[in-house]
């Protein structure tokens, strides 16, 4: 993982950027590139590394993202990809254990990332069939649980997902885009006017 984390190239590091991850957060998260592959990950060549950190920073899982615009399928992968085996998990758990009274949670892991940088406690699901009963209890202690899914309708159907789970979860309704998109147009201020409570939107 480190080595990978070494391997983060100019380029990944430029693509980061450019959705508004800076280095110190790419450093924060080990976020990497696969540089030279470990057995197994030969097919991951050059892609974005993206570890599942336990609450002491430790790696449980990866996750790939390929760094190319073109039709994934086409060469064979999808733009994310996980190694066989791993048991899906929540990204960035020790938010969990950071958190006071509210927690956010993300479908994209880089989305995670972005809320973290502002200052929030978040974590990712990525996706509705990844979020397990587990999940419900580890974040059943909160008062507030703020559901980031994507304005869509994979996005719709994790949030639905939560907020039936949990009472304390409210979706957070997206307009321009995920919250990557969000924070690129608007800035923080885009992403904090959308968890403001009712009585200061309607003031
Ligand atoms: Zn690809």
């Amino acid at each position: 993982m480190t080595s990978y984390q070494a391997a983060l190239t100019a380029d990944a590091a430029k693509w980061l950027v450019a959705r508004g991850i800076n280095r110190e957060a790419a450093s924060t998260f080990r976020l990497g590139v696969v540089g030279n592959p470990f057995p197994g990950h030969s097919r991951h060549r050059g892609f974005l590394v993206i570890p599942y950190l336990d609450r002491d920073g430790k790696p449980l899982m990866v996750r790939f993202r390929c760094l190319q615009e073109h039709d994934h399928r086409a060469y064979g992968h999808g733009k994310y990809m996980t190694l066989d085996g791993d048991i899906p998990r929540m990204f960035n758990v020790g938010a969990v254990h950071r958190a006071g009274d509210e927690i956010h949670i993300c479908e994209g892991e880089l989305d995670a990332v972005i809320l973290s940088m502002l200052g929030l406690h978040a974590v990712a699901i990525p996706g509705a069939k990844l979020w397990f009963s587990r999940h419900r209890r580890m974040l059943a202690g909160f008062s507030r649980v703020w559901v980031w899914g994507d304005p869509d309708d994979a996005g719709a159907e994790l949030t639905n997902k939560i907020t039936r789970a949990l009472r304390s979860a409210k979706g957070v309704r997206l307009k321009v885009g995920d919250v990557t998109d969000t924070y690129l147009a608007g800035g923080p201020s885009a992403i904090f006017d959308l968890i403001q409570p009712k009585e200061l939107t309607a003031a």
